[in-house]
């Protein structure tokens, strides 16, 4: 017999009550009872039977499952001990499906899922997205597509273009690693508690290669962070609250051919590459 589809209100419920569950607010527990919704998710993944998956919070293995149906192995990555042993009756009829216990910002994610490319999909829970998303990235593993269901109003930063009020250091980083784009809005009413905001999915194309090309990543995120660290400021004054000399800044600005008067978030990320080259030089000049 076919297993029962877990995104339902009534099924979520009885699985819920069965193991005695109370689900943990702190650990940003809000189970997805949509079955259109997992489905749209697994849509937006491009889920064939060859993919390997990273999904990060199983839960009760609501998405776990749609991922399962459509063909792909999953390794999901779970924190609550609780649940644990729910999801290995959960998933019982999915042989390729493995749960590991642990918290996705300590393990090595590369020991854990080992394929030569894989996709990371996943409802995260809302407390530590950007943490979680930064690592994928930074640690530049070998995935293609990562495809998350975030908070709107994160997912509305990540993909801000300059002179936007929602532009900052994140949507700089993010859309230097990736390509986001927001495939679909979800309402609270999809989610056992409904959380209080709406929710995005957000699908992320890992770049070969960044869009622009930076001498050193160290420097470019530096000069990054501080030009958002005083949003009302000029990108002069904002450079030095930031940490940079005043000599330096006007060289800086000078050679990227850029006006200090501008405000950081008019700032393309060709404009940050620019500035972070020509503060790069100026270090290397110096010995
Ligand atoms: N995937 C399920 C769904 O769609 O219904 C549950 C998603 S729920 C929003 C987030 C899940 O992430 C919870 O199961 C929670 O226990 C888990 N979680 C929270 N912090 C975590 C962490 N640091 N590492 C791994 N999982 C975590």
């Amino acid at each position: 017999m076919k297993a029962p589809c877990i995104a339902q209100r009534d099924v979520t419920l009885h699985i819920l009550k069965t193991f005695h569950l109370v689900m943990n607010k702190k650990l940003g527990q809000n189970f997805l009872i949509d079955s259109h919704v997992v489905n749209k998710i697994v849509e937006a993944a491009e889920i064939t039977p060859e993919d390997k998956v990273l999904e990060i919070g199983p839960g009760i293995g609501t998405l776990t499952q749609g991922l399962a149906e459509a063909g792909a192995s999953v390794v999901g990555v779970e924190l609550d001990k609780k649940l644990i042993d729910v999801l290995g009756k959960t998933l019982a009829d999915y042989d390729q499906v493995r749960i590991v216990h642990g918290d996705i910002l300590k393990i090595d994610i590369s020991r854990e899922i080992a394929a030569e490319s894989y996709k990371v999909v996943a409802n995260l829970p809302y407390y530590i997205t950007t943490p979680i998303i930064m690592k994928l990235l930074e640690e530049r593993l070998p995935i293609s597509l990562l495809v998350t269901m975030i908070q709107k109003e994160v997912a509305l930063r990540m993909i801000a273009s300059p002179g936007s009020k929602d532009y900052g250091a994140l949507s700089v980083a993010v859309q230097y690693y990736t390509e986001p784009e927001i495939v679909f809005i979800v309402p609270p009413a999809s989610f056992i508690p409904a959380p209080a905001v709406h929710s995005a999915v957000l699908r992320c194309r890992i770049r070969k290669m960044p869009p622009i090309a930076v001498e050193s990543e160290r420097d470019f995120f530096k000069v990054v962070k501080a030009a958002f660290c005083q949003r009302r400021k000029t990108l002069s004054n904002s450079l030095k609250g930031g940490g940079f000399e005043a000599n330096d800044i006007a060289t800086m600005l000078d050679r990227a051919k850029i006006e200090g008067q501008r405000r950081g978030e008019t700032l393309a990320l060709a404009d940050f590459g620019a500035l972070a080259n020509a503060y790069t030089a100026l270090i290397r000049e110096r010995g």
